[in-house]
């Protein structure tokens, strides 16, 4: 969100320091609803921890979608992830789990969003990263932008360009990482 400051504003932080400001972004944060999870005994550690398979730490209670902290497929580092689109597979694979089909959720994280005539696709998962690497060109409206940790693709944005998110996608599901470096280096 951005906020125009008018004149004679000022951004007062919690160390007392007064900041003069002409334009100022602010980012809302949310934080995950835990603590019927936690009354119920629930192991909860930012977020309610679950397996790959989406169950909690007690028998036949699963959670999912933004409150859920659960393994990454790709990197295996336990995340919590605040996209809609994981929070609606994540339901399909608890539903699969409680229906004895199975399987653990192993889909890439994936979200879209769209600000004005702007709309990214983001898939992957990056908290942090070595570098990024982009492809074609912001100012037209038309990249990818590759974030690299530790050499390898751990996220993708794009901009213009979806078929490059949904085989990132798919390279990342299959854990195929010469397709991602493929993308990474085409054009
Ligand atoms: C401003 C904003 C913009 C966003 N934009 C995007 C975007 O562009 N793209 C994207 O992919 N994601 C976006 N998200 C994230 C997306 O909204 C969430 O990832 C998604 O809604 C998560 O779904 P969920 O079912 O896990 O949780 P929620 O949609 O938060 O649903 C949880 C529900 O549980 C209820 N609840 C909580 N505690 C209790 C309780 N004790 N008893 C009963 N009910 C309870 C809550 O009231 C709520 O209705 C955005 C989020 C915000 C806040």
């Amino acid at each position: 969100m951005a906020v125009k400051v008018t004149e004679n504003l000022w951004i007062g932080l919690s160390d007392g320091t007064r900041l003069a400001a002409g334009l100022v972004v602010v980012g809302v944060g949310v934080a995950p609803r835990v603590e019927l999870a936690q009354a119920a005994g629930l192991r909860v550690d930012n977020g309610i921890v679950v397996d790959a398979s989406l169950r909690t730490s007690a028998p036949d209670v699963y959670a999912v979608g933004d409150v859920a902290r659960f393994p990454d497929a790709r990197s295996g580092a336990p995340v919590r992830i605040e996209h809609f689109v994981v929070a609606e597979r994540q339901g399909q694979a608890a539903a699969r789990s409680l229906l004895g089909l199975g399987g653990a959720y192993r889909d890439a994280p994936f979200f879209w969003s769209q600000h004005y005539d702007v709309t990214l696709r983001y898939v992957g998962h990056a908290e942090r990263w070595d570098r990024i690497d982009t492809r074609g060109s912001v100012g037209a409206g038309d990249f990818g932008a590759f974030f690299v940790q530790g050499g390898r693709v751990a996220a993708v944005v794009t901009v213009g360009r979806d078929l490059v998110a949904l085989h990132a996608e798919r390279a990342m599901e299959a854990g195929d990482d010469a397709a991602l470096e493929a993308l990474r280096q085409a054009p």
